[in-house]
C-alpha cells in the first residue's frame, strides 16, 4: 500500500473510532456490565501493548515459543496500533534517536506531535524491515503487519456477540450487543491509545528523572499505574533491554508481574534482569 494511502487509512480509523466512541457514550444507555468488559479488555489488551509490542517485540526482554509469540502479536494488534514489525521498528528507532531531531515522536517538536500527530508523518510509514530483520523472519508476523485491522475487528465483533448472548439471557437489560461494542471495543480502544501515546508525550515531559539519560524521559507514578508499568520511562531509557520498568519498591509494574507469572507457567523464559550496577546507580 502506498504511504499516502496508509496515512489516510490510519487517520480515518483514528477519527472514526474517536467519533463513534464519543457518540456511543452520549447516546447508548450506560451499562455496568459493558463497563466491566471495557475494564477487563483494557487491562488485557494494554498487556498486549506493554508485554507484547514493547517489552517482547521491540526489546526482546524475554524469550518465548513461536505460538505464544503469535498470541502476544494478536493481543497487541487488537489495539489498532499497526503490526508488531512496524511498532517495534518505530520504537527501536526511538531508543536510538530519543529526543534528537529525527526522533519520530519527541515532545521537543510539540506535545501533540509527540502524542499522536507524528502518526501522520510519511517517513514513519516508509520504514522498512531494516531495524526488525530478526522479527521479519516470521511470515505470520509479516502477514499481520498487512492485515493489522482484522484482529481488532474480531475483538469488536466478539464484544457485540458477548453482549448479544448476555442480552438473550437478560432481555430487560438494554441493547447489550451495542453497549458491549461501544464500551468493550470503542471506548477500550480510545483509552488504550491514549495510555500508549502518553508514554511518548507525557513521559518525556512530566515526572522525575532518577537517571541522567541523554534524553528527556521521566518516571511517573500515575502513568506507572495507568500504563501498567510503562510510566517508569526514565528507568526504562536507562536500561531498555530489561523486562522490568519499575525498578524499586513503590514503582508498580503490573506488566513485569505478568511476565514473572508467564515465566512461572513456562510460557516465557530467559527474562532479562536489570543489571546490579544500574540498580546501584539508581539508589545513589
Ligand atoms: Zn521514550
Ligand atoms: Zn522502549
Amino acid at each position: 500500500m502506498r504511504v499516502a494511502r496508509k496515512i489516510a487509512l490510519i487517520r480515518t480509523i483514528r477519527l472514526t473510532v474517536h467519533a463513534l466512541a464519543l457518540v456511543g457514550v452520549l447516546v447508548v444507555p450506560f451499562d455496568r456490565w459493558a463497563l466491566l468488559v471495557a475494564g477487563v479488555g483494557y487491562v488485557l489488551s494494554m498487556l498486549g501493548v506493554t508485554v507484547g509490542y514493547h517489552r517482547y517485540f521491540a526489546h526482546l526482554a524475554f524469550k518465548t515459543s513461536r505460538w505464544f509469540q503469535l498470541v502476544l502479536a494478536l493481543l497487541a494488534i487488537s489495539t489498532l496500533q499497526r503490526g508488531v514489525l512496524w511498532w517495534a521498528a518505530v520504537h527501536r528507532h526511538h531508543h536510538r534517536r530519543s529526543d534528537r531531531d529525527d526522533d519520530f515522536h519527541s515532545p521537543r517538536h510539540g506535545f501533540w506531535h509527540a502524542h499522536f500527530s507524528w502518526l501522520d508523518s510519511p517517513r514513519v510509514h516508509a520504514l522498512g524491515h531494516g531495524l526488525v530483520a530478526d522479527l521479519a523472519r516470521f511470515p505470520e508476523l509479516v502477514l499481520l503487519d498487512r492485515i493489522y485491522y482484522v484482529p481488532a475487528l474480531l475483538w469488536g465483533l466478539g464484544c457485540a456477540a458477548l453482549g448479544g448472548l448476555v442480552g438473550a439471557l437478560d432481555p430487560e437489560g438494554g441493547p447489550r450487543a451495542l453497549q458491549f461494542f461501544v464500551y468493550g471495543f470503542l471506548v477500550r480502544t480510545v483509552l488504550v491509545w491514549h495510555a500508549t501515546f502518553a508514554i511518548n508525550s507525557l513521559a518525556h515531559v512530566f515526572g522525575t528523572r532518577r537517571y541522567a539519560t541523554d534524553d528527556d524521559s521521566r518516571n511517573s507514578l500515575l502513568l506507572g499505574i495507568l500504563a501498567l508499568g510503562e510510566g517508569w520511562h526514565n528507568n526504562h531509557h536507562r536500561c531498555p533491554s530489561a523486562a522490568r520498568n519499575g525498578f524499586f519498591p513503590g514503582e508498580p509494574d503490573l506488566s513485569y508481574a505478568v511476565i514473572r507469572g508467564l515465566a512461572a507457567l513456562g510460557l516465557v523464559w530467559d527474562v532479562r534482569p536489570v543489571p546490579r550496577h544500574i540498580l546501584e546507580e539508581g539508589r545513589r
